[in-house]
């Protein structure tokens, strides 16, 4: 499934629980290698987030214990502004893409050992085999046997063994590179029916940055947010002490069309999330 597909099915799947809950906002979390869907998450409500990990959320990025800043948590992101936000959708999105991506690494390099280690029994038992022959021929050759006999191994052997181990191996290398370049690209779209808010803005720079910087380092890697309703609004949040932020993304943001069918379509805002503060 490509993006546009999985962005528009994705649309249509936060409006279904939207209608099924009368009410909510909902985000889910799409994963592309190479451009084709590899993994999407489900649209989630800022309350399943507590379902998924409790308070122990990866992007919570609020301070473990007073004067202890979260190490990952922006300078521009206050305490209290990812406290406020904690139990927003966004947060057990980002939660589930960033499991699943660290599983797939984890299952990737097992694979890779095992591939590596079969590619050397293949080479250890090819050369035994050789060597034994080797030896054969050396036995039959000092024990002065034959005057005249055919070869057990001799130097074309010899040629011929090295030519096609090289051919091997070349091979094997070859497939380990391309497996160790796999995936190319990998992009990340969060999509959801209201934009992040500081909070969740903040938090989708820190995915991108352990995305390229830690996940994938070879890997061409984009983020992106897609919402519904405004392009950008203020609010308000928190309960006793009251705290402004805005949803959605004030510059850059564009709007376009998805089309599921004839009748139903969408234009969300569409953001490519960069590695620099939104400027206001
Ligand atoms: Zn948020």
């Amino acid at each position: 499934m490509n993006e546009q597909w999985a962005i528009t099915d994705s649309l249509r799947a936060i409006d279904q629980r939207i209608a099924r809950e009368q009410k909510g906002v909902f985000s889910e979390a799409l994963i592309l290698f190479d451009h084709v869907l590899v993994h999407r998450t489900q649209p989630y409500s800022g309350y399943d987030g507590y379902e998924v990990a409790g308070k122990n959320l990866h992007y919570a990025l609020t301070d473990s214990k007073p004067g202890v800043r979260h190490p990952r948590r922006p300078y521009y992101v206050s305490d209290k502004e990812a406290n406020v936000s904690l139990a927003d959708s966004e947060v057990v999105s980002l939660e589930q893409a960033w499991r699943w991506l660290n599983g797939w690494k984890r299952d990737r390099a097992l694979m890779r050992e095992q591939i590596v280690q079969q590619h050397q029994a293949w080479r250890n038992s090819r050369e035994s085999g050789a060597s034994d022959l080797r030896a054969r021929e050396y036995e039959r050759l000092r024990s002065g046997l034959d005057p005249l006999p055919p070869q057990i191994w001799s130097p074309a052997h010899e040629r011929a063994w090295q030519a096609d181990t090289d051919r091997w191996e070349v091979a094997a290398y070859q497939a380990l590179q391309a497996w160790d370049s796999h995936p190319y690209s990998v992009t990340v779209i969060l999509v959801g029916n209201i934009g992040p808010c500081d909070g969740c803005k903040a938090r989708l720079k820190v995915f991108l940055y352990e995305l390229s910087g830690e996940l994938f380092p070879k890997a061409f890697v984009m983020t992106k947010a897609v919402y519904t309703g405004d392009r950008c609004k203020r609010g308000a949040r928190g309960t006793t002490d009251r705290l402004d932020t805005e949803y959605g993304y004030p510059d850059h943001a564009e709007q376009q069309e998805f089309r599921l069918d004839g009748q139903t379509f969408w234009h969300p805002w569409v953001r490519v999330v960069t590695p620099w503060p939104v400027q206001q």
